[in-house]
């Protein structure tokens, strides 16, 4: 096809190229007629240039112009024209000039289409995923996929400043379930064998560290069959790197740098040089999570000794059956009148987390405690409002239960007040880094202890005596980041030596054999002088999500699985000819359901 080739973008044009013959390319964004005269709003990736057909245009181009809906595919030549002042639109790149059109070629047409190409489409999930080639032309989904693309390009900068190598590991490999379970790929030569895609690197990057590469990262997919459930997605990306002869202060270093260098760069962020520390302990009992916001701070506060001298029968009982009270108080506010009924919706967010119950007083206008449960408190009140330095218009909120409910119900009402209280800067990006994780978890459906993160990280060296004796308190070389409330990023030193490694398998109900056969090319690499190392893996989903001011990774995805777990665009996962499972061996025990 013949056709006129761009000379510039939709986005350039300025009162300088006033008198500029130009050619442009793009879609019809807009059409309208107002009068006979035709504007055409025409749109690519870099903006959008308003299009004047005037009827002193030919007869052939107006009709055209008449011809066109929206998201046609054009060529058009014109004269670049300042707008009439009236017309002048500052908020538009392009908002002072408007090109008066002398041919208009169609390029391709369009069906009618599903919703308008715009970031207030209210198209429902699936319709935009159906159509993701239309979804993915609005200037929403463009601008985040450059983000992630300026992301992505500033960790590489970085990271091959400072001597990192970027090494592709394979998709294909090994099943060595990480915790959730692998997608298998069968072997069509090895019949009845399998390969694994990857849950990560984790493996290859440890033996690559045996290798000598002391410094890796790789840009990596990874793969998890995990039901769907949330914001997840069955395959995502993640900077996956690896160091040898590093302690955990040199990997945070790095990733500190990295970040602040990153921000800068495509945000023009400057982050905190260094990012506050708290122990997993510390985060749970301050903020009830392991992954805090700390763009406010509204902290968890221990009540126990006032809840003793109070006549709170509720409360002393389970405290003398080794439970805990803790307090959060609710600031001033005019957002929201602290109303039963609002009470009642903070104690729906704590009964999402086993709470029985979520208690409360107000303290009124003469500065006395009031209402809920204040009563209890009458001969303490002094020391409760000094304790927790409530002011008049401000609200104590309580919970008492084990440690762990109280942590997790309050740490749900702590994360609805910000959102209620409007107490979260939008423009903040608030780091934190957990550390000193517990190393085990036990898993009460399989009955036995497991990983809290993965099977290869190292305990601490304190707790090496008495990992077998007591799992649960052995705190291990863990740490993860997180960013406004979400993990973004887990990582640990490994173990790197053989036995330790074995002792690891044997707590988490592998025994040698099992572990020999799974882990064994590990084991046997490990037998040829493996250096100290460890590594860390930020999610490129979900750190691109945040800085682009998203909820969902969706949004920063090109082609992401709807919640159900699958693509609407492609129809997958989708039924495969008979031949094809000839060929992989396989039979399929249930009669497939004809596709529709
Ligand atoms: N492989 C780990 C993960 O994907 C990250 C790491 O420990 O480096 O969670």
């Amino acid at each position: 096809m013949e056709y006129k080739q761009r000379t510039v973008t939709c986005g350039e044009l300025q009162i300088s190229d006033v008198g500029r013959k130009v050619v442009l390319n793009g879609w019809v964004h807009r059409n309208r007629n107002h009068g006979g005269i035709h504007f055409i709003n025409l749109r690519d990736r870099y903006g959008i240039t308003q299009i004047v057909i005037s009827d002193t245009a030919s007869e052939e181009v107006q009709n055209t112009a008449a011809s066109l809906h929206a998201e046609y595919c054009i060529a058009v030549e014109g004269i670049v024209q300042a707008r009439p002042d009236s017309m002048v639109n500052q908020e538009m790149a392009t908002g002072e000039i408007e090109v008066e059109a002398s041919s208009l070629q169609i390029l391709s047409t369009c069906e009618p289409v599903p919703f308008m190409v715009d970031e207030e489409s209210d198209a429902k999930e699936d319709t935009r995923l159906r159509y993701r080639f239309l979804d993915l032309r609005s200037f929403g989904m463009q601008k985040r996929i450059k983000l992630r693309h300026d992301f992505v390009r500033a960790i590489r900068e970085f990271l091959s400043q400072r001597d990192f190598y970027e090494i592709e590991t394979p998709t294909l490999l090994k099943s060595t379930p990480e915790g959730a379970r692998d997608f298998l790929v069968p072997s069509r030569l090895y019949p009845g064998k399998f390969y694994a895609l990857p849950q990560s690197p984790q493996l290859l990057k440890q033996i690559l560290m045996v290798s000598g590469f002391d410094k890796y990262f790789q840009i990596a997919r990874c793969y998890r069959d995990e039901d769907a459930r949330g914001d997840r997605q069955l395959e995502f990306t993640q900077l996956d790197m690896e160091m040898s002869f590093v302690s955990r202060d040199d990997v945070l270093l790095i990733i500190e740098q990295l970040f602040h260098y990153v921000f800068k760069k495509v945000m023009n962020y400057e982050t905190e040089e260094h990012f506050t520390r708290l122990s997993w302990y510390d985060a749970v009992n301050t903020y009830g999570v392991d992954k805090p916001d700390l763009r406010y701070d509204l902290p968890l506060r221990d009540f126990n000794e006032l809840a003793l001298l109070s006549t709170f029968s509720t409360f002393k009982d389970v405290i003398s059956n080794g439970g805990c009270v803790k307090v959060i108080k609710a600031p001033k506010t005019d957002l929201v009148a602290y109303s039963r009924k609002y009470i009642t919706s903070l104690e729906e967010a704590a009964k999402v987390y086993k709470a029985k119950g979520l208690a409360w007083m107000k303290v009124n206008d003469e500065g006395h405690l009031d209402g809920g449960v204040s009563k209890f408190f009458k001969d303490v009140e002094d020391k409760v409002l000094q304790y927790t330095d409530a002011q008049p218009g401000e609200m104590l909120l309580l919970v008492a239960d084990e440690w762990k409910t109280v942590c997790a119900s309050l740490g749900a009402v702590r994360i609805k007040l910000a959102k209620d209280l409007q107490l979260i800067d939008p423009d903040k990006f608030a780091f934190c880094w957990i550390i000193d994780f517990p190393l085990f978890e036990f898993n009460e459906e399989r009955g036995h202890w497991e990983a809290a993160h993965h099977m290869f990280s190292m305990p601490q060296s304190q707790y090496l005596d008495t990992l077998e004796s007591d799992p649960g308190s052995v705190k291990g070389d863990l740490y993860d980041l997180v960013l406004n409330g979400y993990e973004v990023a887990s990582g640990s030193i490994r173990i790197h030596d053989i036995e330790l490694q074995k002792r690891i398998f044997r707590i988490c109900n592998i025994p040698d054999e099992v572990s020999q056969q799974r882990f064994g090319f590990l084991l046997n690499a490990f037998k040829y002088g493996p250096p100290p190392h460890g590594g860390i893996a930020p999610g490129i989903d979900r750190m691109v999500m945040i800085m682009a001011g998203e909820t969902s990774i969706k949004e920063v995805i090109a082609f992401p699985k709807n919640t159900a777990a699958v693509s609407p665009m492609d129809d997958s996962p989708s039924y495969v000819d008979k031949e094809q499972l000839d060929e992989l061996h396989l039979i399929i025990k249930e009669e497939p359901k004809k596709d529709k």
